[in-house]
């Protein structure tokens, strides 16, 4: 199936279009449209005249064309999700596509009933100061493969819901799903409020570049990160980066291995480990660390993986043959360095990317696995006998995504999580994010934060009115 781009409220076809295959079975999925130039012009085009006018739609009626959004995407779930599983990868069930529809439902509700209320700074004698928050214009969405309609969907919202419109450009990994969502969702908005094209990686670098978008907001790489920010100083573009993370978590003497096994996977391995603030290392003290490792394994073994599309699948496939090489490699390279497999490490040979669910014992600092994102259904588990060193070798790294702490003194967990440097800091969990609290890194890991008031904040500029 050929798939349009969407753009002034009209399906617009493109000369050219990349063949898009299914990561579980390896056949055709659909045919996505590449966009160049001309067509990003006429998207931002449209985007910058429709503002004129949304912009000063009232606050009540965009709050209801968001909760309209929410509506649309709960009656479409069950189509976007098949889409989203054969063109990701992950499974309908388990922690997989129904799962990120639901969240798409939730995030678009719990933002549309957001406010950003006029606030009074002073009101004496001297004067009345006012903060207004204004919408920047035109955002231009760039979004990675791994969550894309979520993703997509924590980048959209609030855009639209202070008063901006949007060109969003999904990964050339997975554009389909987003094309489809964003046709869907733009037929009950003004034409022009919300647009979508695909292409190539250089089309996010002309977004980036592009003089008439106002602010980026991106998800994905550190590397990509660094070269938008670069391309966008040009035009003084505002920017929230939600970059790549190396999460580590810290398993203190006093656990119950066995009670902590499953947070400890879902943690590790959700999405199949594709997923920023997954995490990515794992430091366990001497004391329980053959009973962790025992219990993580035991719990990892009886995962079923296989094609998404099966109900009974709780893991589906890496998403493509670039991640999939660099798990095999970074996993390939620790096992020749002395790494010893609990789990996993083998892949066999046959269709589709599937890397199995691994762990490795007897890691060290050094090691690529540890040090680098692996982004990918591998964990390494690194021996420590010193928490304040374990704390360090945490925050040895460039990024600051997420971290956490698992023991069963809670005051003492939470002392220590306000040693990580990292955005969010969990105690007997990783990863958990929700829709009313600030979410985003530090160092390395990005500028800005999603999610809650000050994620809607991101999309405004302050107007101080003096009286
Ligand atoms: P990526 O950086 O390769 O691609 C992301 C998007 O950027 C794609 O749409 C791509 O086409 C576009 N792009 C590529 N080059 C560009 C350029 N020069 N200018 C502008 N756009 C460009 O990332 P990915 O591999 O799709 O995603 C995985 C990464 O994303 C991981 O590092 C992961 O940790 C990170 N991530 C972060 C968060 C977060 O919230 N912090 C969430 C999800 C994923």
């Amino acid at each position: 199936m050929e798939y349009n781009l969407y753009i002034n409220g009209a399906s617009v076809p493109t000369a050219t279009h990349m063949d898009i295959f299914n990561p579980a079975t390896g056949e055709l999925l659909g045919k996505c449209p590449v966009a160049g130039r001309e067509e990003l012009d006429a998207a931002v085009a449209a985007a910058a005249q429709a503002f004129k006018s949304w912009s000063k739609v009232s606050n009540e009626d965009r709050k209801a064309a968001c909760h309209a959004i929410g509506k649309l995407l709960e009656d479409n779930a069950e189509e976007l999700a098949k889409l989203l599983t054969q063109e990701q990868g992950k499974p309908l069930n388990g922690v997989g596509s129904r799962f990120e529809l639901g969240g798409c439902q939730a995030w678009t509700h719990f933002t549309a009933d957001l406010e950003l209320p006029v606030e009074v700074i002073q009101d004496n004698e001297e004067g009345r100061v006012e903060l207004h928050r204004k919408p920047i214009g035109v955002v231009g969405s760039i979004t990675p493969w791994n969550w894309p309609l979520m993703i997509a969907i924590w980048h959209v919202i609030p855009a639209l819901r202070t008063g901006n419109t949007v060109v969003i450009k999904p990964s050339p990994y997975t554009p389909l799903s987003t094309l489809r969502m964003i046709e869907l969702i733009s037929g009950i908005l003004p034409k022009g409020v919300l647009n979508v094209i695909s292409g190539r990686d250089d089309l996010g670098q002309m977004m980036s570049e592009h003089e008439d978008i106002h602010k980026i907001i991106f998800t994905g790489s550190c590397a990509t990160g660094e070269k938008i920010m670069a391309s966008a100083a040009p035009t003084l573009k505002r920017l929230t980066l939600e970059l790549g993370g190396n999460d580590a978590g810290i398993v203190l003497p006093d656990v119950d291995a066995k009670a902590i096994a499953e947070g400890l996977f879902w943690g590790s391995f959700i999405n199949g480990g594709q997923t920023c603030a997954a995490l990515k290392r794992l430091y366990v003290h001497a004391d329980v660390y053959d009973d962790v490792c025992a219990a993580l394994t035991e719990f990892a073994r009886n995962i079923p993986m296989g094609n998404g599309l099966d109900e009974n699948m709780i893991m589906g496939p890496v998403q493509n043959e670039m991640q999939y090489n660099k798990v095999r490699d970074l996993v390939e390279d620790a096992v020749a360095g002395g790494a010893r497999v609990l789990l996993g490490a083998n892949p066999e040979e046959g269709t589709g990317y599937f890397y199995p669910l691994t762990i490795l014992a007897d890691v060290s600092d050094g090691t690529r696995i540890v040090d680098e994102e692996q982004f990918g259904p591998a964990l390494p588990i690194i021996k420590y006998t010193d928490v304040n060193d374990a704390i360090a070798r945490a925050n040895a790294s460039d990024n600051g995504l997420g971290g956490s702490i698992w023991s069963n003194d809670i005051e003492q967990a939470k002392a220590l999580a306000s040693r990580l440097e990292c955005g969010s800091a969990w105690i007997n969990k990783h990863g958990m994010i929700q829709p009313n609290v600030p979410f985003g890194g530090v160092k390395g890991s990005g500028i800005g934060v999603e999610f809650g008031v000050d994620g809607l904040k991101e999309y405004t500029t302050i107007q101080a009115v003096f009286t």
